[in-house]
């Protein structure tokens, strides 16, 4: 095998199978005028022409962070072989990060540890690989958009895909704000890139948007994209929108145009904005008996009546000691998972929100 430094194209296949090569920084130009730096394994970044310093729009893409959702990888890695062979010509600065190499060479979601539940310091002590990883792209993402003059022109999403069926197969979760407002256009480019469904998160978490989010104060979703598949299984068509809108963003109109014509179709038919949902209850497993009353492949955003038992957990004499039911008509389930340690969150529930309901920024 060559080196990304001679070939300039292959970046992640290079990141994943021949690593060491980008354990210093490489920095080159393109032969029209496109910077390219690759920070680390996995992380690159392009600075267009026209950039003068920081100002435009800088755009963050991460991916990976769960090594076997393939899809995100694959459309990541088209937009920088479309970059590194001139095919297109960005207007913004633009970063990549393939996060979990090992986890993806392996197939798996992670190695030792969930990722994103190690970002915002929950890396720490580096006990393990994704600890080490997480700390180093939270590096890289906050000097990425310490360098942007204005914060609502940085743009982060964080590109998964969902280990099980959903109601709403294409949803984004929207981080915590604290006080701050929603963003109205974020939901607008959300429905456009064809997420269904948007999920308020209404506490602090450890999760990579999150941290972008807060710590760095950019616009910044985790954005599921469909059910996972292998490498080379996906089918690109359900992605269609997604991709196109990952295109766009980084495109001037000009070239962005072809992108938007390709899935003129799909996207007039969108809604405005995608359905929105708020936390309802956190349910967390405290017995070693606990059980979901709904089977373990029930889709995302499946709604229960309000007062359906949705799990139940006993003490060691058998005795029935919590039941947990919906407390609201339409209460959904999501992330449902009874294999979680004691102590941990085995399930949400959530209830459709209006946007009226909401402080949004228009
Ligand atoms: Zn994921």
């Amino acid at each position: 095998m060559r080196d990304f430094s001679i070939d300039r194209k292959h970046f992640f296949s290079y990141s994943l199978q021949a690593s060491e090569q980008f354990h210093q920084v490489q920095a080159f130009s393109l032969t029209n005028g496109t910077q390219v730096l690759v920070h680390a394994p996995g992380v690159i970044e392009f600075i267009p022409v026209s950039y003068r310093q920081g100002v435009g729009r800088h755009v963050l893409y991460s991916c990976g962070v769960h090594g076997n959702e393939t899809a995100p990888i694959e459309i990541c890695n088209e937009i920088v072989e479309a970059i590194l062979s001139k095919k297109i010509i960005i207007n913004a600065r633009f970063m990549v990060q393939f996060a979990n190499l090992p986890a993806m060479q392996s197939a798996q979601r992670f190695i030792q540890e969930n990722m994103n539940r190690l970002f915002s310091g929950a890396h720490q002590p580096q006990t393990n690989n994704e600890r080490q990883r997480a700390e180093q792209l939270e590096h890289h993402t906050r000097t990425f958009f310490a360098n942007a003059n204005d914060k609502s022109q940085c743009f982060h999403y964080d590109l998964h895909t969902a280990i099980r069926d959903a109601a709403y197969p294409r949803f984004a979760v929207y981080p915590y704000l604290h006080d701050k407002t929603y963003s109205y256009s974020q939901l607008e480019w959300l429905a456009q890139a064809g997420i269904d469904a948007v999920l308020l998160s209404e506490s602090p978490t450890t999760t990579y948007s999150y941290y972008s989010s807060h710590d760095c104060g950019v616009h910044s979703f985790t954005v599921e994209l469909g059910k996972v598949k292998p490498f080379g299984e996906n089918n690109m068509a359900d992605f269609a929108l997604a991709r196109s809108a990952l295109f766009r963003l980084i495109l001037p109109i000009d070239q962005a145009q072809p992108f938007a014509e390709a899935v003129f179709e799909e996207r007039v038919k969108q809604p405005q904005i995608p359905v929105l949902f708020r936390i309802s209850q956190s349910i967390v497993r405290s017995e070693a008996d606990f059980k979901l009353h709904f089977s373990d492949d029930t889709p995302n955003f499946t709604m229960f009546q309000q007062g359906a038992v949705l799990a139940s957990e006993y003490n060691i004499e058998g005795q029935c000691v919590n039941t947990f039911t919906a407390q609201q008509e339409q209460e959904a389930v999501v992330f449902p998972n009874a294999n979680v340690a004691i102590g941990q969150r085995a399930l949400l529930t959530v209830v459709p929100i209006s946007i009226k309901d909401i402080n949004v920024d228009v």
